[in-house]
């Protein structure tokens, strides 16, 4: 009797694993209609050649020589989208960002916002030769746009711009406002960009239906198991935080050291936080990428990815074995400088160590910097919270924003697979919290892991493709 009752029991378990994994179906957003507007691809691209010739470097202090850059931008912008500049009231905040607005003829809609920054990382120094056209020459050779900003992130901002400057040609108006805002601080993390736009559209009391920064893309050969090309939007952005840590030493010649010195107390403490990392956790956007993923997936990841009610355990452990697998699942810390003494033979007075940390849904810069006097279990060693930015809100997937976001990509790239997901880096976007409960991060182009090394890196470059598509995605977004 009592194997007839487990015997049933594993029975009904198989069939409910079974029957969902069958149930789950993708979702089919409803293609969304791409105006006929004339698009002049090759115009875009001596555009946004010219727009990497200037060279918006970030920087963590702007002095008058860097700013001069960003003005030459302003002004650059203005000759090349006369329409722009004539229909649209430019703002220029802090000599250095832009705020646009474009008036709609419906004022009971809310308007939408869409953001990109001027500003562009270095190239590393040393790595300037590594590139096949040099990085700010904005070389339009092999069917692509060449160059440092092509993909971070110029290439959406002209693109915004010249999605509009067409449609004004072909005397459009939009139904609602339309804002962009361009700042010019995301990649040093300051506050005088998109944080003083925010703030100003906010004194104003403007709340946005949506808003649409950079973010995923349609990336080929991204998950394992999905043929398919994969269409990420990112509903919501880990916390940023960088832990200061320091241990105190005393004074003294290395011939006659202590038995632990300051540089190697500050070792240890890296050594056990790299030994400890942080509780895994299936977060909200993690679990609604995984349940989009799972109808298009190969069959025993579909049982798993339609079953995390019951997976989860095992999956977790499996899948944070990958840094992006692990980076989805928990708080990471990097440790990424170390400091100690100036000479080989002077005891470090004092030794430091900075760990970047990003924070997951659930938890906060608090618990985290709890979490690491714990592990770290030394009373010697200080433990500072800088530049801390707590995990983002969550977007929903159902909102107005997120179905014309899916719609347009449905259009332009039929065959991708649309998923929300967790953004493990950070943008602009997460400052545009207060003004809309609706904020999404995705970059219009289709890449493969190749081109998304370029970010950052060497031989950025952009597609002539990508790049008509990305005019044709905004075209269509300002539609609506
Ligand atoms: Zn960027």
């Amino acid at each position: 009797m009592n194997s007839l009752i487990i015997l049933t029991a594993i029975a009904v378990f198989v069939l409910v694993i079974i029957v969902r994994a069958v149930a789950a179906a993708e979702k089919l957003y409803t293609a969304a209609n791409i105006p006929p507007v004339k698009i002049d691809v090759a115009s875009a691209a001596e555009k946004l050649s010219a727009a990497v010739r200037i060279r918006t470097i970030a920087c963590d202090e702007i002095g008058e020589t860097d700013i001069k850059a960003f003005r030459d931008f302003a002004a650059y912008l203005k000759k090349s989208f006369p329409l722009v500049h004539s229909e649209m009231k430019r703002e220029v905040i802090n000599g250095a960002s832009l705020l646009y607005r474009w008036k709609g003829k419906d004022k009971q809609k809310k308007p939408v916002l869409f953001c990109a920054h001027i500003d562009v990382v270095p190239v590393e120094t040393g790595t300037e030769g590594d590139w096949k056209y040099p990085p700010f020459f904005g070389a339009i050779k092999d069917d692509s746009v060449w160059g440092r900003g092509t993909q971070d992130i110029k290439n959406q901002l002209i693109a915004l711009l010249e999605a509009a400057e067409a449609m004004i040609a072909q005397k459009f108006t939009p139904e609602r406002d339309i804002y962009f805002a361009f700042g010019h601080d995301e990649e040093t993390r300051r506050h005088d960009g998109a944080d003083v736009i925010a703030a100003l559209l906010k004194d104003r009391g403007i709340l946005f239906e949506y808003v649409l920064d950079e973010g995923g893309s349609v990336l080929d050969n991204a998950v394992t198991g999905v043929k398919r090309p994969v269409a990420f939007i990112g509903i919501a952005e880990k916390g940023f935080v960088n832990v200061h840590l320091e241990a105190k030493g005393g004074m003294g010649h290395s011939s006659m050291p202590p038995e632990h010195t300051a540089a190697g107390i500050i070792c240890r403490t890296v050594s056990r936080l790299e030994t400890h990392s942080c509780p895994l956790a299936l977060t909200v956007p993690v679990k609604q990428m995984f349940s989009a993923l799972a109808p298009v997936t190969r069959p025993g990841l579909r049982m798993v990815f339609s079953n995390m009610w019951f997976f989860a355990p095992l999956f977790k452990r499996i899948f944070a074995l990958s840094p992006q697998g692990a980076a989805l699942l928990r708080t990471t810390m990097a440790a990424t400088m170390l400091s100690g003494s100036g000479a080989p033979n002077v005891l470090p007075q004092a030794a430091s160590a900075v760990v970047n940390a990003r924070i997951l849904h659930g938890e906060s810069s608090d618990t985290l910097k709890s979490y690491i006097g714990k592990v770290i279990a030394d009373s010697s060693v200080s433990i500072e919270m800088h530049q801390v930015y707590e995990p983002s809100k969550i977007s929903p997937v159902d909102s107005y924003g997120f179905m014309r976001t899916a719609g347009v990509i449905r259009a332009l790239w039929p065959e991708a697979v649309i998923v929300p997901y967790l953004v493990a880096g950070g943008g602009d976007a997460r400052k545009y919290e207060e003004l809309t409960d609706c904020v999404y991060r995705f970059t219009p182009a289709r890449v493969d892991n190749s081109e998304m090394k370029q970010i950052h890196g060497t031989n950025e470059r952009v597609s002539l493709q990508n790049l008509e598509d990305s005019i044709k995605f905004y075209t269509a977004m300002f539609a609506g």
